[in-house]
């Protein structure tokens, strides 16, 4: 019986999603009881967005509210998830040459945790944390993740958190507000070529025009979806485990391989 991991992309979407109770939080609970239980997971987060990369080799990573003007109530969440040092260095020989930074100066960002604490709330799955190196292109993020994948094999859920689509500008709060136009349109142009296993266009998302401009205004929120992408296996199955939009300008698609 294989023991291969899938490898999921979450939408984290607002931050208060972490102590709130709805379909994208329960759908993220319900993924955590259905997947594998994993030995660790690699999180690969829209928000420790570096130059050069990084990966968390502390023991007891720290839980980072690298957020303002939330309420108390988020500031008090933590997610003591222990690290995995042994991962840490795996990760590292892994993606050699790339000279990867193990370090103790980040922990767990929200990124990473408001979708754990719903997933596997009882934060005993050890978590390490990569680092995107903001300074690269989209190719090597993909290439990054392609060598990443054989963590797969050894127990590892590799899980990229971020937004498809992410526009701060144009967010309304609150969710009863359907897509913008250019953030469906983008959002399903993802979906079906993730869906066909065509990624090319998807590592070459700047030249898809006006809709990916103000859907990717900034690369940090969609580059964890091309480790997801790039960790995938040929012809495995394709599933999108939570849809739908937050804000207008906010995709929380999941994307899950295997
Ligand atoms: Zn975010």
């Amino acid at each position: 019986m294989s023991t291969r991991q899938p490898v999921v992309f979450l939408g984290h979407g607002n931050p208060m999603n972490t102590i709130s109770r709805n379909r994208f939080t329960e759908a993220w609970a319900a993924l955590g009881r259905s997947l594998p239980r994993p030995k660790a997971i690699l999180a690969v987060s829209a928000h420790w967005y570096t130059r050069g990369s990084a990966v968390t080799i502390n023991t007891a990573p720290e839980t980072i509210h690298d957020f303002g003007g939330f309420p108390q109530a988020l500031y008090d969440v933590q997610y003591p998830a222990p690290g995995d040092p042994g991962l840490a260095r795996r990760v590292h020989a892994l993606l050699a040459p790339v000279e990867t930074d193990l370090s103790e100066a980040w922990g767990l960002d929200h990124g990473t945790w408001s979708v754990l604490r719903h997933a596997y709330p009882d934060a005993e799955v050890p978590v390490v944390q990569l680092s995107i190196d903001g300074t690269r292109p989209a190719a090597y993020h993909y290439e990054l993740g392609r060598r990443l994948a054989a963590l797969r094999e050894e127990g590892v859920l590799i899980l990229g958190s971020g937004n498809i689509v992410h526009n701060f500008r144009a967010y309304v709060p609150g969710q009863d507000v359907g897509p913008y136009p250019w953030a469906a349109a983008f959002d399903e142009r993802v979906r079906e070529s993730v869906q066909s296993g065509d990624h090319a266009p998807l590592i070459g998302y700047e030249k898809l025009g006006r809709d990916a401009a103000l859907a990717v205004p900034t690369p940090d929120h969609y580059l964890p979806l091309l480790y997801v992408l790039g960790a995938g296996l040929p012809d495995e199955a394709v599933t999108f485990p939570v849809d739908g939009f937050e804000g207008g300008s906010m995709s929380m698609l999941a994307v899950q391989l295997g």
